[in-house]
């Protein structure tokens, strides 16, 4: 198969996934398939290979029937909201999308021979690609090419555009990022058009979301909740302002490292939302 010649691209992964993309149904393109066994659910798990650069990214795919929802964990050191969104699927159902590469929370590549450095969750929008490259490397035409060519890789083999909810797993560390940083004359007050902080609460256990009635049902529920202002929001590549842009409805689960209780209970909130009015 590594001397078929292919047209598309500089991998052999992408290749083969291009070819039997054109002409069967997606997600064809598996390189290992496990089973998941758990008190008589079986899971089916399918891992497709990417590559960023000379960069191999695993992206490990399940689904169940149940709720409408795609969970999508981007972030491969945050593994507390990672178990969070499993167990939770094997309870309720739903699609889920797991990011594996090395442990860590930035993508590193070579392109061409110079080393590079994204944020997997700053590469879902042009401007977004440009500046995690600067920030965390450099910008280069053909490494932006590279990082923008996964990033849609994502969003179509794994219907995130589609309009399903989007459901983001992500953690964080303690007092570090927080719901209170959308409050006004907090670090990202220009970036919200709501915010509810529970006087008491944990700030670090939240919702940030892109949908007005999604903000409504979660505070009614007396949780910590940040509505995204689709319209002033910073254009970071983050997949909220991806959401944003094309009026994707967008829930972030964001809680602490270890959190795992408080992080379950937070995603059957989403699932209780997103089933019933
Ligand atoms: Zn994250």
């Amino acid at each position: 198969m590594k001397s078929f010649p292919c047209m598309f691209g500089r991998s052999f992964y992408r290749c083969f996934w291009l070819m039997l993309f054109s002409t069967s149904a997606p997600l064809a393109a598996q390189d290992s398939v496990q089973v998941l066994l758990e008190l008589n659910n079986i899971i089916p798990k399918v891992t497709n290979n990417y590559y960023l650069g000379d960069a191999q990214i695993r992206v490990i795919y399940a689904q169940k029937a149940g709720a409408p929802l795609i969970y999508f964990n981007m972030h491969d050191n945050e593994n507390t909201s990672a178990d969070a969104g499993w167990q939770v699927l094997r309870e309720a159902g739903g699609k889920l999308v797991e990011v594996q590469h090395t442990g860590e929370r930035n993508i590193s590549f070579n392109v061409q021979g110079k080393k590079y450095q994204v944020d997997p969750n700053r590469i879902f929008t042009p401007t977004g690609i440009r500046k995690t490259l600067e920030t965390n490397s450099r910008f280069d035409p053909a490494a932006a090419a590279e990082v923008e060519a996964f990033s849609t890789a994502l969003v179509n083999d794994f219907g995130l555009k589609r309009g399903d909810l989007v459901v983001a797993l992500h953690n964080n560390s303690a007092d570090n990022y927080t719901v209170k940083d959308y409050l006004p004359r907090g670090t990202y007050a220009r970036d919200a058009a709501s915010v509810n902080f529970v006087a008491g609460s944990d700030a670090d256990d939240f919702f940030f979301v892109t949908d007005p009635g999604h903000f409504r049902r979660l505070k009614s529920e007396a949780y910590n909740v940040a509505l995204q202002n689709n319209a002033t929001v910073t254009d970071d590549g983050s997949f909220s302002v991806f959401c944003g842009n094309f009026g994707i409805p967008y829930i972030n689960v964001e809680a602490e490292h270890g959190h795992l209780e408080t992080q379950k209970q937070m995603i059957r909130a989403v699932v209780r939302i997103s089933t019933t009015r």
